[in-house]
């Protein structure tokens, strides 16, 4: 029979729709404690990819076996529908280049687009999550542009903002120049790239000491037209040396850092012994001796141009002195700051923020020689000028890592802008308090990647300005310039407004509010209370991560509908989370921060982190490089469980999977097969036989059975040793070795065992007592291995529970059935038939056979020729009292008899002589075995009866005709003789030589011609 797993899902799939099976197995629980379960969004203007696939099938694994342990599960989808990444695909689209663009083209067609937009691919998304057996609530989702999930966000924010949490301020940021807008630090953390540019070191003339030059080392030159003063540590060492005669360096005094002249000092040696250079040092001295002094600018804007002291300066590298700008470095920004509020106190001039950069990233009309460039364009033009004018001390290449903008790819700008922050600084012992909390799967996560994150927390800028997003609902009075890019502001009203819900804001207004994105909601405004002053809402949106991270309360539209949901910890807080490791810092942060934020605790008990899909060549998977594999190719051709089975068992889930077609054929053989080969095996063999109906009492909730059989016993045995280790191993979410210990089941016990040394009794019982033994124990096997994979291979457990136990109710009606197998609870181990003696004993014999086995091949002997006996050694095996393993070992290795025997050599000694009789038997065997091959191939039912003709050698004629009676009683055969036998023409009564199939072959050398037909009465 010609498998289609695909095929096979297809019905499945209609069935369960047909059905509403997944609908019934979430209101069967539904009096019964919630495990809670939460969809990460996925954004839907982007075709899902084979990774997408890794993540629904961790998700749904959990969700069924949680809802067969008994608990309810909601599943509510959801859609993450706003941010950078759907305003830059239509900004793609439309041919758009940046903000002004947009604003020409429209805010409000703009947003219209992006909304749209976020549904092209919802059916392909929605197509693959059916086809993969990921059981969702795609009916009712949450969707991040609704306003009802808008509303919950306004109110946390508001929240926040209650709290003294959100403030804003002007604060040097990460910064894309193309978007126009800043990045939290936590997308940043997405863009490293490694690259290689220019670095300089520039040369800084001392006011009251001409010649003497203060060097400073940087990577980015074009914030030198920004440069306001120089830092040193005060507490390092520096030293002033004098030049003369050195190549490609004009003569003069330097002053830099002890380090670093001294890493210099070799190729100072050679330049002295090759160019006759004079190097000399003049004076050492610490940092501090230096603070105070004033330098002559490299480009002169209105500032005091002096050294000053900075903790932060290291000599790691460059010269130990920092050139400050503090309009684009953090650190730049922080001292200048602090020094100008001495320098306030001290009536000095205060130090000066030059934004010489415009928010295009270009250089401002002030800088003239660059005037309109984009910055690192200007890079190679400004140090050419510096060489020019002398200024330039040394250039290199240096390789180091920098942050580009994650979603359009621009390198980044640390950039002086006002922007909007929550204080992530302030609960940050909470946070990692909180983080303790959770059970992180892999473990080493909680206080590495995720853990070392928290401890370097910075505050969150939340602020994004752009379009398509949750407006910022801050509404400022407008008495105050709250758009000027300066530090301090005019002294007026400075009321702040910040809306945490429809009403409220309708209410201020008096204006019925219905669409809540940009531009309509800008146009909302009402009068300040503190100054009558019109108060209007800021231009920001939010970041869309604060979005996503808002879900556990959005989705519900907290606390405005179903409050319980989250006060009464009904849907709060999930129980199980799962999504690809780079949601670690996304997704998997702003869950925990906004319920750490709101007070809640952490939002979430277990995550699982996901290792990345790679090509098989561990290269990332990406359309330029061609390597992306479509995940409805994979699922069409190999089926939804074979590719689930391959995530579950590959490796543990947060490794790295190598991604490759053959592996997911390899779990399609290796267990998906055995498992469905083994149903076939009871289907052709227990179902098919009419079995009386007495006597049956097979409980599905009891699994003492009460077989005589010693392989019955054992099977039975090892299963329920299996079901409480899957579920010891599920429970701890440990998926891959539940998995595993289910493979190893199925193909070393169940089909390589079991069902191999049951044969006889199912396909030529003694009688319908042992018959109905063996399908009894078989079916029991299987329903329960059914119920155990359902939660990872859904669709073929469906299938073979459905045909086993709708056989076993047939047989007896008092077993309540289910309708299908993910209606069922959980099979739960019954120890006390949990028989380790036994088991230990049907080791030994597996591992006796295993020798002899292997004894047979060194000795060129096929398995059906019959031996005499078989030695064992060590007689304090368990098994040797036991006849019944000892039949059992002696019908594996084929020998009359099996004895114990301290004095052999080996552990297994085979008695490899053949004498004539059992060559005979031998010749036999394979006679038998090649006539069940021709019968497999002729298509025949078991059940068929069938003549046989042979015409051999005499030799082989002879054994033949001699043991005709044996070959009748031992198969279906009716008519067994040689060609021209006289039978032929009794039975068949004359002349039909016809054969279905016929063959020839050869036994012992000799000859064999073989034929077979069906039989039929005349
Ligand atoms: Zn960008
Ligand atoms: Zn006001």
């Amino acid at each position: 029979m010609k498998l289609d797993f695909p095929k096979l899902e297809q019905k499945i799939l209609k069935f369960w729709k047909k059905e509403k099976i997944f609908e019934k197995s979430i209101k069967a629980r539904a009096k019964k404690r919630d495990f809670v379960f939460y969809e990460g969004p996925p954004t839907a203007n982007g075709k899902p990819g084979i990774h997408h696939l890794e993540a629904r099938v961790f998700k749904d694994i959990i969700c069924r076996y949680k809802t067969m342990r008994g608990f309810r599960v909601l599943r509510k989808a959801g859609w993450d529908t706003h941010g950078l990444p759907v305003e830059l695909e239509v900004e793609k689209k439309l041919g758009l280049k940046n903000k002004k663009d947009i604003e020409k083209f429209g805010i409000a067609k703009f947003n219209k687009k992006c909304k749209e937009s976020v549904w092209q691919y919802k059916s392909d998304w929605e197509d693959l999550t059916e086809k993969i057996g990921y059981w969702l609530d795609m009916k009712d989702p949450y969707i991040t542009y609704e306003s009802n999930y808008i509303e919950t966000v306004w109110w946390i924010i508001k929240r926040i903002f209650k709290n003294g949490l959100l403030y804003q301020d002007y604060k040097v940021i990460p910064y894309c120049p193309r978007c126009g807008t800043s990045l939290s630090s936590h997308e940043v953390a997405q863009g490293y790239k490694t690259i290689k540019e220019n670095a300089v070191t520039v040369k800084f003339e001392l006011v009251d000491e001409p010649g003497t030059y203060i060097l400073a080392w940087t990577t980015t030159p074009w914030t030198l037209p920004a440069n306001v003063a120089l830092a040193v540590n005060p507490e390092i060492d520096y030293l002033k040396f004098s030049l003369k005669n050195y190549p490609g360096i004009s003569d003069g005094n330097y002053i830099t850092s002890k380090k670093d002249f001294e890493d210099y000092k070799e190729e100072i040696g050679k330049n002295k012994f090759r160019y006759g250079a004079i190097v000399k040092i003049i004076d050492k001295f610490k940092g501090k001796d230096l603070v105070g002094k004033e330098y002559k600018p490299l480009y002169p804007f209105d500032a005091p141009y002096k050294v000053i002291a900075g903790g932060f300066v290291s000599i790691e590298e460059g010269t130990g002195v920092v050139h400050i700008a503090p309009a684009f470095g953090e650190d730049d920004m922080n001292v200048i700051k602090m020094l100008n509020v001495k320098c306030q106190t001290l009536n000095e001039p205060e130090f000066p923020i030059l934004l010489t950069v415009n928010e295009e990233g270009k250089f401002k009309k002030e800088v003239k020689k660059w005037a309109g460039m984009f910055v690192k364009d200007a890079d190679p033009l400004i140090i050419e000028d510096l060489k020019k004018r002398g200024l330039l001390f040394g250039e290199e290449l240096y390789e180091h890592d920098y942050p580009f903008c994650w979603r359009c790819k621009t390198p980044l700008l640390y950039y002086a802008k006002k922007s909007w922050f929550i204080r992530m600084t302030e609960v940050k012992k909470r946070l990692i308090k909180n983080n303790q909390k959770i059970n992180w799967i892999p473990s080493y996560l909680k206080e590495g990647r995720f853990g070392q994150w928290l401890k370097d927390l910075k505050d969150w800028a939340v602020s994004r300005e752009r379009y398509w997003g949750t407006p910022l609902p801050v509404w400022l009075c407008q008495t105050v310039n709250s758009q000027q890019p300066t530090v301090k502001s005019q002294k007026s009203c400075d009321n702040i407004v910040v809306i945490g819900s429809i009403r409220e804001l309708e209410k201020l207004s008096g204006k019925k509010i219905s669409e809540l994105h940009r531009p309509y909601i800008d146009e909302i405004t009402f009068k300040c209370d503190k100054c009558g002053g019109l108060m209007k809402r800021v231009p920001e949106v939010i970041d869309c991560w604060f979005d996503s991270g808002s879900m556990p309360f959005a989705q519900y539209h907290y606390p405005f509908k179903d409050k319980d949901l989250i006060d009464k910890k009904n849907q709060f807080p999930a129980d199980y989370i799962c999504e690809a490791v780079d949601q670690t810092r996304g997704w998997f942060y702003t869950l925990l921060a906004i319920s750490t934020l709101l007070g809640f605790g952490p939002s979430y008990k277990t995550v699982i982190s996901l290792g990345h899909v790679l090509d098989k060549q561990g290269e990332k998977m990406s359309k330029s490089k061609g390597n992306i594999v479509d995940p409805w190719y994979i699922i069409g051709k190999y089926g939804a469980d074979a590719s689930r089975w391959y995530f579950y068992t590959v490796n543990q889930p947060g490794d790295s999977k190598l991604f490759s077609e053959r592996d997911v054929e390899k779990s399609l053989k290796k267990f998906i097969l055995t498992f469905w080969n083994c149903f076939i095996f009871y289907n052709t063999y227990a179902k098919l036989r009419k079995t009386p109906q007495q006597n049956i009492n097979v409980n599905p909730r009891n699994y003492q059975r009460k077989s005589a059989t010693l392989l019955d016993k054992w099977i039975i045995s090892r299963l329920n040793g299996l079901v409480e280790k899957v579920t010891q191993k599920m429970d701890k979410y440990d998926i891959v070795f539940a998995a595993r210990d289910i493979e190893n089941f199925v193909i070393d016990d169940l089909s390589l065992w079991y069902i191999r040394r049951s044969r006889k009794r199912f396909q030529k019982p003694r009688n319908a007592q042992e018959l109905k033994e063996a399908a009894k124990t078989l079916a029991l096997v299987l329903e329960t291995l059914s119920k155990l994979s359902a939660p990872f291979t859904p669709f073929i457990a469906e299938n073979i529970y459905k045909n086993v136990s709708s056989f076993k109710c047939r047989l007896a009606q008092q077993v309540s059935k289910k309708m299908s197998v993910h209606l069922e609870d959980w099979p739960k181990a019954n120890k006390n038939i949990i028989d380790k003696g036994l088991e230990t004993k049907m080791e030994q014999a597996r591992k006796i056979v295993a020798m002899t086995l292997n004894q047979r091949a060194e000795a060129g002997i096929k398995i059906r020729q019959p031996l005499s006996s078989l030695k064992i050694k060590d007689l304090r095996f368990k098994i040797k009292g036991d006849k019944e393993l000892l039949e059992l070992i002696k019908d594996e290795v084929n020998v009359r008899e099996v004895v114990f025997d301290p004095k052999i050599k080996g552990d297994v000694e085979l008695d490899t002589e053949i004498t004539p009789e059992l060559k005979e038997k031998g010749v036999l065997r394979e006679v038998i075995r090649q006539i069940q091959q021709m019968r497999k191939t002729a298509g025949y039912k078991p059940k068929d009866k069938i003549m046989v003709r042979y015409e051999g050698t005499e030799f082989l004629n002879k054994i033949l005709n001699r043991n005709k009676n044996f070959v009748l009683r031992e198969m279906k055969v009716e008519d067994f003789c040689q060609k021209d036998g006289a039978l032929y023409r009794t039975v068949q009564g004359g002349a039909d030589q016809v054969f279905d199939i016929e063959k020839e072959i050869k036994i012992e050398g000799q000859k064999l011609w073989l034929a077979i037909k069906k039989f039929k009465k005349f």
